[in-house]
């Protein structure tokens, strides 16, 4: 074997390498537990990690001047979708004189929210699917799904088999006066949907629709909230941090 066959190995093995260092590291930092009790619900946003919903704009991430090349400082420049990674949906997504990002109440993006487990083999979180859990009086719902048993979230292929909320189980959610709604992949709507009745419902009520949370650390139970968007003025949505904290049993 040759000087140059030798680097040729080396350079391979570290471009398979990184890939799966990155993912493990991403899977450290979403879903740990902090020492104070919080655990942070949120994808890395990272062009090499970071699934695209089909259609949507790809992540742009760029270094303009970068200090571990010599230059006198960091600088870069990323541009992506607004529904990229984790990030709140607001009524004028879907509603046309909804409210925008920035208009959305922070009464609804903090405070108690219970996460609701949804078995692998569930696809459609139908109103019946509903009903086999316990989400009456919880003032937030947030299910975990199949896509977070199988760590879509951190992996760049979109997956279009994503478990999502079927109109007559938001219905139920709207009705009952629920303040958000969360889900574990890009969207909470069936891909291919003839008509995006979920979003209609949801946000035709002014219920925040976070999608794309990152909850492989988080089990079934009550939480505190705390999802903040970037506060992007006049616009659909916008990516943002999710953190949850385990509620003490009363
Ligand atoms: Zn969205």
């Amino acid at each position: 074997m040759g000087w140059s066959t030798i680097a040729a190995a080396a350079v391979l093995s570290v471009v398979a390498w990184t890939p799966q260092r990155q993912a493990a590291s991403h899977a450290a930092t979403s879903g740990s537990l902090l020492s104070n009790g919080w655990i942070d619900a949120t994808a890395t946003l990272d062009p090499g990690t970071t699934p695209v919903y089909e259609g949507n704009a790809p992540l742009k991430f760029e270094f303009l001047k970068d200090m571990r090349k010599g230059d006198a400082l960091t600088l870069s420049t990323y541009s992506l979708g607004a529904h990229s990674g984790t990030h709140i949906d607001a009524p004028m997504h879907f509603v046309r004189d909804g409210a925008s990002i920035d208009r959305v109440s922070l009464e609804r993006l903090i405070g108690p929210a219970r996460v609701i487990d949804i078995p692998d083999g569930v696809q459609a979180i139908t109103a019946a699917e509903l009903n086999r859990h316990g989400w009456r009086g919880a003032p937030r719902v947030i299910f975990r799904t199949r896509s977070a048993l199988r760590g879509w979230m951190h992996s760049p292929t979109f997956h279009h088999d994503f478990a999502y909320i079927a109109p007559d189980a938001a219905q139920l959610l709207a009705d009952a006066g629920v303040q958000l709604v969360g889900i574990d992949y890009l969207s909470a709507e069936q891909f291919g949907a003839p008509a995006p009745m979920t979003h209609r419902i949801l946000l035709g009520k002014g219920i925040p629709i976070v999608e794309g949370l990152a909850l492989e650390g988080v089990r079934a139970g009550d939480y505190d909230l705390i999802v903040l968007p970037m506060k992007v003025g006049g616009h659909e949505g916008a990516p943002a941090r999710a953190v949850l904290r385990e509620r003490a049993k009363s």
